[in-house]
């Protein structure tokens, strides 16, 4: 009996036994046979290769606000920092276009460490449904080209109006006048100076616009600095000589700058005519060329009114003028010293100016060398 139970015990355990072997087994193959749940991927396959390869900048954030993927530029930008959107404000952007799925767009101002915020114009478009896409395009130097295009446009419209408006009243004047031949003559000469204004106001605006177009000469050849300072001072002889100013060059021989003629003679002829128009009768103006280690220093200094310190940095703005009443006596425009700046930048140098009010002016236009028998820039 005890034997008979043994057996009928020993076959049960070795069913159940079986039984369970048998189902750990199955279960086991059907695992395997069940594909592993993989992590679904947040970014569509070959969307982070294009997000990569893009020069602009372009953000992928996931349903927690995280960065998932991002191209370089967008983290140069600062709008990703540590894996997070930045600023709240483009974050805040995300959650609505989560909410409702519509693409938006908005001008953000991206806080910049110790300088001015960056403009940016913000797209954000929904990718996935877990998925949200932002595409920034700084928009900073846009903006400050379009505010300079519009104060130039403001001021030139002003600064024409005056001659303009001089012309109109000179010339009604002329002839109200018309059984007086001394006036006539008179206001005759008053409209032809006002006249030469406007043309040379004309001019220099054309010259300012040519040259802001043109962020580097390509019309560069070597040019001899004795003869550009030769002609310089030309140009204002005949004034120089009406206020009996001599003008004197001191010259180190041999020296070459590379660059486009026109634009350096227009620089050096505007320092010279400077110096002679805001001298004194019977003072001295000294124009001198040096070299200072690669570069020729050309240097132009006079013992005229001089400027004010808190003035010197803004009269190389365009239409800046320290004493706009004497300007209009001068005829000066306010142009001069923006083109000579111009001028400098394009043809990779620079201008400085030393001055004291009472005692004089150095204006200093620094130039890269040039060596003609080698034909390189020293
Ligand atoms: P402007 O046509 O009025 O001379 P510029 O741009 O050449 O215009 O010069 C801007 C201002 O800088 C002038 O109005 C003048 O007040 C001042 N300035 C320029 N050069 C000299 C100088 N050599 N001495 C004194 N003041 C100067």
């Amino acid at each position: 009996m005890d034997t008979d139970v043994a057996l009928v015990l020993a076959g049960a355990v070795g069913l159940v036994l079986g039984a369970l072997v048998t189902f750990v087994w199955r279960y086991d193959e059907g695992r395997q046979a069940m594909p592993a749940p993989a992590p679904a991927p947040l970014v569509p396959p070959g969307a982070d290769a294009v997000l990569t390869a893009l020069s602009s900048s372009a953000v992928v954030v996931d349903s927690a606000d995280q960065v998932r993927q991002s191209s370089a530029p967008a983290v140069a930008m600062g709008i990703v920092r540590e894996d997070r959107l930045h600023p709240d404000h483009l974050v805040e952007l995300v959650h609505q276009v989560r909410r409702d799925g519509r693409v938006r767009e908005a001008d953000v101002e991206v806080p910049v460490r110790r300088s001015a915020p960056l403009h940016v114009r913000a797209r954000v478009a929904p990718l996935t449904s877990q998925l949200v896409l932002v595409l920034a395009e700084d928009r900073t130097q846009a903006q400050r080209l379009e505010t300079i295009r519009r104060d130039f446009v403001a001021n030139v419209s002003h600064e024409l109006k005056t001659p303009v408006g001089a012309i109109t009243l000179l010339a009604e004047a002329v002839g109200e006048a018309a059984d007086d031949p001394e006036a006539v003559a008179r206001f005759a000469r008053r409209m032809s100076a006002e006249a030469e204004r406007l043309t040379r106001l004309v001019q220099q605006i054309i010259e300012l616009s040519r040259l802001q177009h043109d962020v580097l000469s390509d019309d560069a050849s070597a040019i001899k600095v004795d003869e550009l300072v030769a002609r310089a001072c030309e140009h204002s002889a005949t004034e120089a000589e009406a206020k009996q100013i001599t003008v004197c060059q001191r010259l180190e021989p041999d020296l070459h700058v590379l660059g486009d003629h026109a634009e350096l003679h227009a620089a050096v002829s505007n320092l010279v005519e400077n110096a002679v128009t805001y001298s004194p009768e019977r003072s001295k103006v000294a124009v001198s060329a040096a070299r200072r280690g690669d570069d020729v220093a050309i240097t132009v200094a006079d013992h005229g009114v001089g400027i004010p310190a808190d003035e010197q940095e803004r009269i190389f703005e365009r239409f800046y003028r320290v004493d706009p009443a004497r300007a209009r006596a001068t005829g000066g425009t306010g142009l001069g010293l923006s083109i000579v700046k111009h001028v400098a930048a394009s043809n990779g140098g620079s201008v400085e100016v030393w001055s004291e009010p009472g005692v004089g002016s150095t204006f200093t236009l620094t130039l890269p060398a040039f060596d003609p028998d080698t034909e390189e820039e020293k």
